[in-house]
């Protein structure tokens, strides 16, 4: 409450001079202005503070004449609405202006003084000079315009932050790194505004070590981390962060750098850098890989002309080899034809020209096996049969020229074996002919040995086992590593051998190859000058109904396939067409028919045979049997057989054909035939086949059943 008269009037003198002590050394200004604001009294810290006596201070206007022409307006307006009783005080910060022109802040306060009339009778002032507070405050200010306008132009962000981890600066460069404008940061702990909330606990523990210490993992270095914009787009950063000390306090000032496009540089720099590593490795395997390609080349290419030099080699022996029984036959039959040779010596010069013609045809086999191997059309045909059986049979094809050589031959057997097995007897027959032929071929004196028995292979699985022994030349090492390859011979040692013919290269390969296809393998072991052993192992087949049989107790089974048995020539009665257009063919097969007691007629070509059917139908009479050739101008066989068999003749077809593929056998089955033989023709079988035509027509045929 403001004092008012009667108040004054009641004040004891003590108490007056209490007050004028009291205005007198105020350390700040206090001055009593009228209704009007002139000063009605000033103390002296107001003259000191205005730098003039008070004389001169006395009855000039506070707001006017001192006060600074900017705060004059606002303070008039304040101190009229004192007067007015519209408020009892009022405080204003202004300026006040000294007679030499210099400005002092003030901090001013205003009390009204009411009179006995109620009115405002004077206005009492407390003025405190606080021009050092504004001045430092100005000089703030301006410091922190300039350090914002520095912050403000630097690229990277720079933020403060105060002892409790709390952002005090956030520049521009700040603003638009995180997306938080000034207002918004000022104030919030910085951890929340700059990262990933998860990692913010971690940082928060780097803070309190930080406001105790003035260290921490990050301070005085440079760090990058992942930092987290306002929208959750999170960019590399690099920070690096400085301590001060305010106030005895660690505060700290950071700058962050958005460093995204460095490391998309760097990245790309790097991947830059490791595509072109991954292209020099390339280009060092591309490189290894040309020079292995080169090598590989130049290894084909001495195979190739290995390969080249073997089939070479091949055809000379080969010319040599049909040559030579040419020659024997050609020669014998121009002196056979002469007709003034002796009976018996005709007959030594007709074995002659039988034996040549087998070695041709032995010869011209082995070509077609080795075509049909390389064409990947070699199959096996499984029979049971005894090997007893097979080897009885080899030792009576092999014998004679094995003793003919002056050489031993023993057939042995090594503990029990299979009474039967299962496996194709052709194949099996081929191969040891051609080792004990081959063991005739390299050995002078001693003796060639067949043994058989049974051995695990290395799955565990019995298999049958023959070894073919010689003590014959041996095979060098050289030899021995190609010796199953087609078309490879030992010239040097083939020289040594006395047997005129030097083969064609090929009969182990083809040997090798039939053992694989009968489940097997061929292997050799041999020693120059001391001999060879070859050992053929085939599957024998499942064994387990099979009994093991010793030598002694080894019993014939009866199989069609292998028996020996030869019927002597029957005479048989019937009427058979022989179809063949090769005259020579032709007239033999009918020498055999008439032998056998045959009515034959010829048929140069198909049409010509179904003719004769016809025509004989028409008669009401029929023939017995069609020995139907193939190959024939106008109408094959083919075309005849279906004829007759679309016509529903069922006359027995014998077909004969100079193919012997698996896939002929098919064609001649669906043509109708009903049995086929190769040729050139196996007199004995055809004989036999012939008889049960004629005598059983309805059992003979072996294809349409
Ligand atoms: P060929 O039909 O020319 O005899 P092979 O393939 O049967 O062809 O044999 C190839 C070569 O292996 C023969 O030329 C010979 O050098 C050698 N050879 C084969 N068997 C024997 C053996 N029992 N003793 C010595 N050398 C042999």
């Amino acid at each position: 409450m403001p004092p008012n008269g009667q108040q004054e009037r009641e004040k004891s003198q003590p108490e007056r001079s209490r007050f004028e002590a009291m205005f007198t050394c105020a350390p700040i200004g206090v001055v009593i202005a009228d209704r009007d604001g002139q000063a009605v009294q000033v103390n002296p810290s107001f003259c000191a503070m205005m730098d003039q006596p008070a004389e001169e201070l006395l009855g000039a206007s506070l707001i006017e004449t001192m006060t600074h022409g900017e705060d004059i307006a606002t303070e008039r307006t304040l101190f009229d609405s004192l007067v007015e009783g519209q408020r009892s005080s009022y405080q204003i910060e202004k300026r006040y202006v000294r007679s030499d022109r210099q400005i002092v802040w003030a901090s001013v306060k205003a009390q009204a003084r009411v009179g006995d009339d109620g009115a405002v009778a004077e206005v009492i002032l407390m003025i405190e000079d606080i021009t050092a507070r504004r001045d430092a405050e100005q000089a703030l200010r301006s410091s922190e315009t300039k350090m914002r306008m520095l912050s403000d132009t630097v690229m990277d962000g720079l933020i403060m932050i105060d002892h409790q981890g709390c952002v005090r600066h956030w520049s521009r460069a700040a603003v638009q790194m995180f997306g938080y404008s000034v207002d918004e940061a000022i104030g919030r702990r910085m951890h929340m505004l700059v990262m990933p909330h998860d990692d913010v606990a971690n940082a928060e523990r780097g803070l309190a070590e930080f406001q105790h210490t003035g260290t921490g993992p990050i301070i005085g270095q440079n760090v990058q981390y992942l930092a987290q914009r306002r929208n959750g787009e999170r960019f590399p950063a690099e920070i690096s962060v400085s301590p001060i000390k305010v106030d005895g306090k660690w505060w700290a000032v950071g700058t962050v750098r958005d460093i995204t496009l460095r490391q998309k540089t760097q990245d790309a720099t790097q991947q830059a850098a490791q595509r072109a590593e991954e292209i020099a490795e390339q280009l060092k395997v591309a490189l290894r890989e040309s020079e292995e390609h080169r090598l590989t080349a130049e290894q084909l290419a001495i195979k190739a002309r290995e390969a080249d030099r073997a089939k070479t080699q091949f055809l000379t022996d080969m010319s040599h080899e049909i040559r030579t029984p040419m020659t024997a036959v050609l020669g014998y039959t121009d002196i056979l034809l002469r007709g003034d040779i002796a009976p018996q010596e005709q007959w030594n010069f007709l074995q002659s020209i039988k034996t040549n013609g087998r070695a041709l045809l032995d010869l011209i086999n082995q070509i077609l096996d080795q075509s049909k191997i390389e064409a990947g059309r070699m199959d096996a045909q499984t029979v049971r049969l005894a090997p007893w059986d097979l080897l009885q049979e080899v030792d009576t094809l092999m014998r004679p020229r094995i003793e003919a050589k002056g050489l031993a031959f023993d057939i042995k057997y090594l503990g029990p074996i299979p009474q039967v097995i299962q496996t194709d007897a052709m194949k099996l027959r081929q191969i040891l002919v051609n080792l004990i032929g081959n063991a005739i071929k390299f050995t002078e004196q001693g003796e060639i040995s067949l043994t058989t028995r049974c051995q695990e292979n290395e799955q565990g699985k019995l298999m049958l086992a023959m070894t073919v022994s010689d003590t014959g030349i041996g095979i060098s090492r050289d030899m021995l590593k190609r010796i199953f390859s087609p078309y490879q011979q030992d010239e040097a040692q083939n020289k040594q051998s006395k047997d005129a013919s030097p083969g064609t290269g090929l009969g182990l390969s083809i040997s090798r190859k039939l053992a694989e296809l009968l489940g097997g393998d061929i292997t050799v072991e041999s020693q120059v000058g001391h001999g060879s052993h070859f050992t053929v192992t085939i599957d024998p087949g499942p064994l387990d109904d099979v009994r093991m049989v010793s030598a002694p107790t080894i019993t014939r089974l009866e199989n069609p396939a292998v028996d020996s048995h030869r019927p002597p020539s029957p005479q048989l009665t019937g009427k058979v067409i022989v179809a063949e257009d090769t005259v020579a063919t032709a007239i033999m097969l009918e020498f055999l028919l008439k032998d056998m007691g045959l009515d034959v007629q010829i048929a140069e070509t198909g049409r010509v045979c179904c003719d004769m059917v016809f025509d004989a139908a028409s008669r009401g009479e029929k023939y017995d049997l069609i020995i139907m050739d193939i190959h024939m101008p106008e109408m094959d066989g083919y075309q005849a057989t279906r004829i007759l068999r679309q016509l529903n003749y069922d006359v027995p077809i014998l077909a004969v054909t100079a193919r012997a593929m698996p896939s002929d056998r098919e064609r001649c089955a669906r043509a109708g035939c009903d049995d086929y033989i190769t040729k050139p023709i196996d007199l004995e079988y055809f004989t036999q086949r012939v008889k049960e035509f004629i005598t059983s027509p309805q059992t003979a045929n072996r294809l349409r059943q």
